[in-house]
C-alpha cells in the first residue's frame, strides 16, 4: 500500500470516528455544536485539537439529520488532511475554527436580541440531483460555498430553525444549553438551586433586618414609658 493510500485510509478513520462522535452526541448535531461553540480551543492539547478538527469538518459536510442541502465541497479547510488533499480530507486550523466560533456566537446573539438573523453566502450554488441517486424518494440538493466557514453557517442556519427557541444562555452561569422544556430558564437545576438558595438566604435577612426595626422599635417605646 502507497504511503499516499495509508494516509487516506487514516484521515477516513479519523473521519468516521468524528461523524460518531457527533452522531452519538446526546442532543446529536445541535448538543456538539453548543458545546463547540463553549470550547476554549486555545487551552486544548494538540491532540484534543485534532479531534475538534475532524469534528468540525465532519459537522459540516454530513452528520446528524439533515434539513437544506447536503454540502458538496467546493472549498476545503486550510490544513490538508492527507498530502496534497483538495477539497475533501482537509480539516480546519484552529484560526480557522475560532474564527467560526467567533461568527456564530456574533449571530446567536443577533438572532436572541432580534429573533431574525441574516447570513449571507457569497458565491453560493445549489445543485439538484434526480431521485434515485441519493433518495429513492426525492431530489438531493447540494449546496457549494466558496469558502468552507460559510458552509458551517449553512449549516447552523437550518439548526437554528429547527433548535434555536431551545437554544438559550443560562442566566445564573452564562452557559449555552439546549433546553428540554419551553419553560426552561436555567441550564441545570443546580443552577436553580443556586438561585432558589440565594434569593431565600436574601428574604431571610430582609426579614432579619425587618425584625430588628420592629425590635428596635419597641426598644424605643419601652425606653419612653
Ligand atoms: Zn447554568
Amino acid at each position: 500500500m502507497s504511503a499516499q493510500r495509508q494516509a487516506e485510509e487514516a484521515f477516513q478513520q479519523e473521519y468516521q470516528k468524528a461523524i460518531e462522535r457527533i452522531r452519538t452526541m446526546p442532543d446529536g448535531a445541535v448538543g456538539w455544536v453548543l458545546r463547540f461553540l463553549q470550547t476554549d480551543l486555545e487551552a486544548l492539547t494538540p491532540t484534543e485539537w485534532t479531534l475538534v478538527a475532524f469534528e468540525v469538518a465532519a459537522f459540516v459536510d454530513e452528520t446528524g439529520d439533515r434539513y437544506g442541502g447536503m454540502v458538496a465541497p467546493e472549498s476545503g479547510w486550510s490544513v490538508e488532511g492527507v498530502p496534497n488533499a483538495k477539497n475533501y480530507q482537509t480539516i480546519p486550523s484552529r484560526k480557522e475554527a475560532q474564527d467560526i466560533q467567533a461568527t456564530v456566537l456574533e449571530q446567536l446573539e443577533l438572532y436572541w436580541h432580534e429573533g431574525y438573523i441574516a447570513f449571507t453566502f457569497p458565491q453560493m450554488t445549489l445543485v439538484v440531483v434526480s431521485p434515485g441517486s441519493f433518495s429513492d424518494e426525492t431530489g438531493t440538493i447540494f449546496v457549494s460555498a466558496k469558502r468552507k466557514a460559510k458552509e458551517f453557517e449553512y449549516r447552523f442556519v437550518h439548526l437554528l430553525a429547527q433548535s434555536g427557541d431551545y437554544i438559550r444562555r443560562c442566566p445564573e452561569c452564562a452557559k449555552i444549553y439546549l433546553a428540554i422544556r419551553r419553560d426552561q430558564l436555567y441550564c441545570q437545576p443546580r443552577c436553580q438551586n443556586r438561585v432558589a438558595a440565594r434569593k431565600w438566604r436574601e428574604s431571610r435577612k430582609t426579614d432579619q433586618k425587618t425584625e430588628r426595626r420592629k425590635e428596635d422599635r419597641h426598644g424605643k417605646k419601652r425606653g419612653k414609658g
